[in-house]
């Protein structure tokens, strides 16, 4: 009963173990108050307690300077894709806003953008999303309001290993499926933002932080929920916000605190991708990864099993082979195919053993 299946998912993702049971303790009485956080008012004492302890938790883990507010909101990451337009395409006489898209994600950000203002994409369109094209390269407009990238392209496994230089405008950064799974220098940013169902919690809270002196530009259409400077006045509370879920968040991040921070974080998302990285490159192309080495994702690995284009058969093989030893959630994003492993802080060193022992033996049979 104990046993818990290895969830490889690429969010909704793994939760620590000892989050849900400390979840589960709380369930029917939070703190010995008789109730559960998913039936206390968001206005009471309590409450209070978990989204200040929260809030105060991520500006601990990520050294959030004075200067930045930290929101939950709900809408998700694509609530932000909307979000941040409204909010910031207004900064700067013109509305204009300058994009990477090296992936779905940031092409629907821009996309989503274009409904408030002029979007500039800043390198030639990609034809395959495997590669940042060289930051040398981009035509970033000086009087653009801010720059947007996706730091970790979820679907495409396409990660950022450093943080560009604007030269002038903000930058904004969707942190959704690496947040937290390395130190990040915040006072770099205008904003950054995060669905928490990855790598910080399950689904239904985005956490935003924003420089406090970029608030207060939204279109006058901005939805008032999605208006930062509301937000941020009321702590997150003009409305009900998703109350469980930054109880969980707050879980989570105790369990990331504990596990000695954002540093520890990052050497073991090195230590558990380059297990499975070190098989593809020694596999003689029976398992063939498309992304450019430079920009490999530690946290979302892609591949292809059987030759370079994927072998449908054989892939399916590799799915059956890996749920029958208890492994689930390893098939690629729809629009790509294949194989995906995502390895965010709640996989263990263990589970990544798991795959890796498996990938071993599947190679070794199939080759
Ligand atoms: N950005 C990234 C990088 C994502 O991976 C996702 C979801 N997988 C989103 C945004 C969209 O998030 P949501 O589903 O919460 O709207």
């Amino acid at each position: 009963e104990d046993k818990r299946t290895v969830n490889f998912g690429a969010g909704p993702a793994k939760l620590p173990k000892s989050v849900l049971l400390q979840a589960q303790k709380e369930l029917l009485s939070y703190s010995g108050i008789g109730i559960s956080v998913l039936e206390m008012s968001h206005r009471s004492p309590d409450f209070s307690n978990i989204i200040n302890k929260t809030e105060s938790l991520l500006r601990e883990l990520l050294n959030i300077p004075d200067n930045y507010r930290v929101l939950f909101l709900q809408g998700g990451g694509s609530g932000q894709f909307s979000a941040v337009p409204l909010n910031l395409i207004g900064l700067r006489e013109g509305r204009s806003a300058d994009y990477v898209v090296t992936g779905t994600w940031s092409a629907k950000a821009a996309k989503e953008a274009e409904k408030y203002g002029k979007v500039n994409v800043v390198h030639p369109k990609l034809d395959t999303y495997t590669k940042i094209p060289d930051p040398s390269t981009w035509t970033l407009n000086p009087s653009a309001s801010y720059v947007y990238y996706c730091c970790n392209e979820t679907v495409h496994g396409v990660e950022f290993n450093f943080t560009p230089e604007t030269n002038g405008p903000v930058l904004v950064s969707d942190m959704s499926s690496n947040f937290l799974s390395r130190p990040v220098d915040v006072s770099k940013f205008g904003l950054i933002y995060a669905g928490a169902q990855k790598n910080v919690g399950c689904a239904g809270v985005t956490v935003v932080i924003v420089r406090e002196d970029l608030l207060g530009h939204a279109l006058k259409e901005c939805p008032i929920v999605l208006d930062y400077k509301v937000q941020a006045e009321m702590n997150s509370l003009y409305n009900t916000p998703p109350c469980f879920s930054i109880y969980i968040m707050c879980l989570v991040l105790e369990w990331i605190k504990n596990n000695g921070g954002s540093a520890a974080m990052q050497t073991l998302n090195k230590q558990k991708s380059s297990m499975i990285y070190d098989i593809i490159n020694a596999s003689n192309g029976f398992y063939a990864c498309p992304v450019d080495e430079a920009c490999r994702s530690r946290m979302n690995v892609p591949f292809r099993v059987g030759k370079k284009e994927g072998d449908g058969d054989l892939e399916k093989k590799f799915l059956d082979g890996a749920s029958k030893r208890g492994m689930i959630s390893l098939k690629g994003h729809r629009s790509v195919g294949g194989i995906r492993a995502s390895l965010y802080n709640a996989v263990t060193v263990e589970d990544t053993e798991a795959l890796a022992q498996y990938m071993r033996e599947f190679l070794k049979e199939h080759q």
